[in-house]
């Protein structure tokens, strides 16, 4: 990003906002809204000036006041019946409750499952590494994955809790994106399909990037097909539930006989996969869209492969 992007992006309503906001009373503000929401489990209730006024700790109503009009209009909605939170204010209270400001977390390695694609051990860790969650192979020391993580995903769970947790989240980010969804902003996302080659091991990648927020994406090329109805049905037969497997389990499937990706054009895209599990055979291809289609049904390459 060039300084003039940065600059354009800074506007002054951005740094008034965040200004607006560097004041505990401002932030008990908030936190009394949020407080008063989980009480009566309504999302956008709407709180009184007086009790708003009570259930924060001011000296007297024109300071409480001044707070509070700093907050309105960004992140407090002012209505007939009262104040609630807008979208911008109930994003700063879960990012203060969620505890994204306090220290990153850390947790014990712990052996996850799985074969790692470079060496085929299965020798996979979940291990937390310079404030990111990364999924390793203690055999050849590859990192397979490695993500960003809030101290909230790491509240209230075990090791193994945390490492199924980014299992989850994964296909959860791969679902946002395939629909052309930002995870981070819900803004429009690009694709790019990039391929990168590791100890004679080529692997072909989908680098999401979002217009808004510039959050960026890697994953796998397979992750789109495995998401496929047709995919997903397929592994279901064979034993895999695609959304309840984490997606590093899946890795040594990727690189393995088991699925074949043949990558003829990168642009135009042109990819084609076939999935050979036991005596079942299912093939698809993808476009430069990213569009996948079964190109035959695995009944009948399978009727053929028997012959
Ligand atoms: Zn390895
Ligand atoms: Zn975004």
């Amino acid at each position: 990003m060039t300084p003039t992007d940065s600059e354009d992006r800074v506007s002054p309503s951005a740094s008034d906002a965040i200004d607006s906001l560097a004041n505990d009373r401002r932030l008990e503000i908030l936190i009394a809204l949020a407080d008063r929401e989980w009480e009566v489990q309504e999302n956008g209730h709407v709180m009184s000036f007086t009790d708003l006024y009570d259930a924060v700790d001011v000296d007297s109503t024109s300071q409480f006041s001044y707070h509070l009009t700093t907050l309105v209009g960004r992140f407090v909605a002012e209505t007939d019946g009262g104040y609630r939170l807008t979208y911008a204010g109930d994003k700063v209270v879960r990012a203060i409750l969620s505890g994204l400001y306090e220290a990153p977390p850390t947790f014990e390695a712990v052996d996850v499952d799985g074969v790692c694609p470079f060496c085929r051990e299965a020798a996979l860790v979940a291990d937390s590494l310079e404030e990111r969650f990364v999924v390793r192979c203690a055999a050849c020391d590859s990192t397979l994955l490695a993500d960003a993580f809030p101290r909230s995903q790491a509240a209230h769970r075990s090791p193994s809790e945390i490492a199924e947790s980014f299992g989850c989240g994964i296909w959860s980010t791969a679902v946002a994106v395939d629909g052309g969804v930002c995870p981070e902003c819900n803004g429009v996302v690009d694709a790019a399909v990039d391929s990168h080659e590791r100890d004679g091991l080529v692997v072909h990648t989908v680098a999401h990037t979002c217009r808004e927020c510039r959050t960026m994406i890697h994953l796998p090329i397979e992750v789109f097909v495995a998401l496929h109805p047709e995919t997903a049905a397929f592994l279901h037969r064979h034993g895999i539930s695609v959304l309840e497997t984490p997606l590093w389990e899946l890795f040594g499937s990727f690189t393995s006989g088991e699925w074949t990706t043949d990558v003829r054009s990168m642009s135009p895209l042109e990819a084609r996969f076939e999935l050979s599990y036991d005596d079942e055979m299912l093939v698809l291809e993808m476009d430069d869209d990213l569009e996948v289609t079964p190109v035959a049904k695995p009944s009948e390459i399978g009727m053929e492969a028997n012959k």
